[in-house]
């Protein structure tokens, strides 16, 4: 008997390796057994606009051995012509007697497609192994093709008593230089990272990453900050500014966002990135933006560094602000989705 989630596993594995260049394509690994089942390909999608995993695993075959083999993969092979032809295809052509799948495409231009027609070519189709982890490796992508929406992924990091800073905006270091690290590489999981003004102001990042955006509603930043010396920048300020020094750096768009009460309308502003073919974001500020994601759009996954001091002061200054809130019935409520120990801190990461 083989055992498929253990391909499955090394599926998802490989489809790591392509993490954060594929999209807005998803992550996905392959693995090719021959007839008598033992490995003899693996592959996965390195890059948007490259080859898919199947054809990635299926091209470096030339000695016609995958005939009569299995095709392991943990996402429905496409059926349609994009950026290169249909994988079902090429399944068909290489004579795949068998194929696993993690979990069916329901992006409307697959959708069931892409089985129905090794189906109908005589394939043995198994769906559904290890389908809950193949979808929970490319939520970001099932949350664009299923919800047509952004993907808000917000990262804190606090005392055990929730502060980030004390009252005077000391927090250099809450947490441990190991989560610092951890923090850096969580952003390249995500199209694009957001701050705010003020903690541009307060902190001078550079906040290394392709594509950043800025909230600034007013333009109280300017462009000599470290943060608009590297990367794409988006810079978001209200519709009503008209104050901008021109011309802007070459690696600045401007984005002009509806407010209220002098702050940017984060569903105003979510729906236009989500146009501009952003697909995920990872929102890492101050206690002030952090609190208004979480009131007012769908923080989609929150990673919650926790460090094990206590501020013990009332003043100092909470990761998420917000309004006065009578009862606990009117908290937003998350999942647990990990809790892990890095450094001398602990991770908890919570979802929808
Ligand atoms: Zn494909």
């Amino acid at each position: 008997m083989i055992n498929y989630e253990k391909l499955m596993w090394r599926c998802l594995e490989l489809a790591k390796n392509g993490e954060g260049h594929t999209s807005p394509n998803p992550m996905v690994g392959c693995v090719v057994l021959d007839k008598n089942n033992s490995i003899i390909s693996e592959g996965y999608h390195h890059k948007y606009g490259e080859s898919h995993a199947e054809r990635d695993a299926l091209l470096k075959l030339t000695d016609g051995s995958e005939k009569d083999g299995t095709l392991i993969v943990n996402l429905e092979p496409c059926s349609h012509y994009g950026k290169t032809p249909p994988c079902a295809d090429l399944i068909i052509e290489r004579r795949i007697k068998k194929v696993v799948i993690g979990c069916r495409d329901n992006n409307p231009k697959v959708n069931g497609g892409g089985i129905k027609k090794l189906q109908n070519a005589g394939i043995e189709v198994i769906t559904g192994v290890l389908e809950a982890e193949s979808r929970k490796l490319n939520e970001v992508f099932f949350t664009d093709v299923e919800q047509n929406r952004l993907f808000v992924a917000l990262k804190t990091a606090t005392t055990i008593d929730g502060k980030i800073a004390t009252s005077t905006g000391d927090s250099k270091w809450i947490t441990s230089s190991e989560s610092r690290d951890y923090a850096r590489t969580l952003r390249k999981k995500y199209d694009a990272i957001l701050t705010s003004s003020a903690t541009v102001i307060a902190d001078n990042p550079e906040m290394k990453h392709k594509q950043k955006i800025i909230l600034d509603t007013n333009f109280k930043t300017n462009f000599d900050y470290k943060i608009y010396q590297q990367g794409d920048i988006i810079l978001v300020t209200s519709e009503n500014f008209n104050n901008l020094p021109l011309p802007l750096p070459d690696n600045v768009t401007l984005l002009k966002c509806k407010t209220n009460n002098n702050k940017i309308d984060l569903n105003d502003l979510t729906q236009k990135l989500y146009e501009m073919k952003i697909k995920s974001i990872f929102v890492e500020a101050g206690g002030k933006l952090s609190g208004d994601f979480i009131k007012n759009v769908k923080v989609d996954k929150v990673y919650h560094f926790v460090a094990p001091k206590i501020l013990n002061d009332n003043s100092g200054k909470s990761c998420f602000d917000g309004d006065f809130i009578q009862n606990i019935s009117e908290t937003k409520c998350f999942k647990t989705d990990s809790v892990s120990k890095i450094g001398n801190d602990i991770l908890i990461t919570y979802c929808l």
